[in-house]
């Protein structure tokens, strides 16, 4: 028996096996739930779909979030294999490399906008997207945030911008969607080694700092954040909403 037999779900964001959305997957799915992966173009597809079928998904969509119809679209597939929808994963985000390094401040207008689209509002477009397959469900939504979101951390830049914008969206969609029984909520996660964090000048240091510093004195593993995102997903945690839990083996919680 595992927690979330008999639950559907599906998770947006699937580069490979170092994605974040890799190790929520397979925390979910050896927990009984049945999911969906989306991924975001052809150029992902050739690493995605082995993984989808060693993980036991019986669906896999391409779907970017910028492209006109392409959420809608992918709703509408997950609404003929599935009848309905008890959780959404959302764990993707992009910003142009140029706007992470050097300073904030001279992020360009284009920039700006596109980090805020893809890493921000996406969520509140896939949740209103997602909400007609919960109805009558306790449905789960779950969003990845970085500590960056609430201080400045060199080359996070414009990514921090964004990361505040979605963890504020994530506060008020709880508001909005708490009286239908829906809970929306982010896992604040510390530095992990995948393709995005590629794009952060530094990030190597990053993960030094973390393992001198955090309370644990590591880093953390796409591991431990999928077991994090179970809880979040579970009914375990039916009574926490618009909640931002850090999973970063502390480093959050201490100051000089
Ligand atoms: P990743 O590169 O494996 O995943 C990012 C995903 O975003 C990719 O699958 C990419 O295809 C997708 N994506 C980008 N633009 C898209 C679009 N227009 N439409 C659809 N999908 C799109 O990297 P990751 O580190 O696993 O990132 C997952 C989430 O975790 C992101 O929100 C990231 O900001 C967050 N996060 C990462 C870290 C870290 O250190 N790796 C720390 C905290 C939070």
């Amino acid at each position: 028996m595992g927690i979330l037999d008999g639950k559907k779900g599906v998770i947006f964001g699937l580069a490979n096996d170092r994605s974040i959305a890799h190790g929520i997957a397979t925390a979910i799915t050896e927990a009984g739930a049945e999911l969906a992966i989306t991924y975001q173009n052809e150029a992902l597809e050739k690493r995605v779909l082995p993984l989808a079928e060693s993980l036991g998904c019986p669906l896999v969509i391409p779907c970017d979030v910028t492209v006109e119809g392409s959420t809608e679209s992918t709703f509408e597939k997950i609404r003929s294999a599935f009848g309905g929808l008890d959780f959404v994963v959302h764990s993707l985000a992009y910003a142009n490399k140029e706007a992470l390094k050097g300073p904030y401040l001279n992020v360009s207008r284009q920039d700006f906008l596109q980090a805020l689209e893809i890493s921000a509002y996406s969520l509140t477009q896939l949740t209103r997207a997602a909400l007609p397959l919960m109805e009558g469900r306790a449905g789960s939504i779950l969003t990845l945030s970085y500590l960056g979101a609430e201080r400045a951390i060199p080359n996070y830049n414009v990514m921090g911008v964004a990361k505040a914008a979605l963890e504020a969206s994530v506060r008020y969609l709880a508001a909005d969607l708490g009286p239908q029984g829906i809970r929306v909520n982010a896992i604040s996660a510390g530095p992990i080694k995948t393709l995005s964090a590629a794009a952060i000048p530094g990030f190597s240091q990053m993960l030094d700092r973390y393992e001198n510093r955090a309370p644990l004195r590591r880093n953390v593993t796409t591991t431990e954040v999928g077991r994090s995102a179970l809880y979040l997903l579970s009914d375990l945690a039916s009574g926490v909403t618009g909640e931002v839990l850090h999973v970063d083996a502390g480093y959050h919680s201490q100051g000089l």
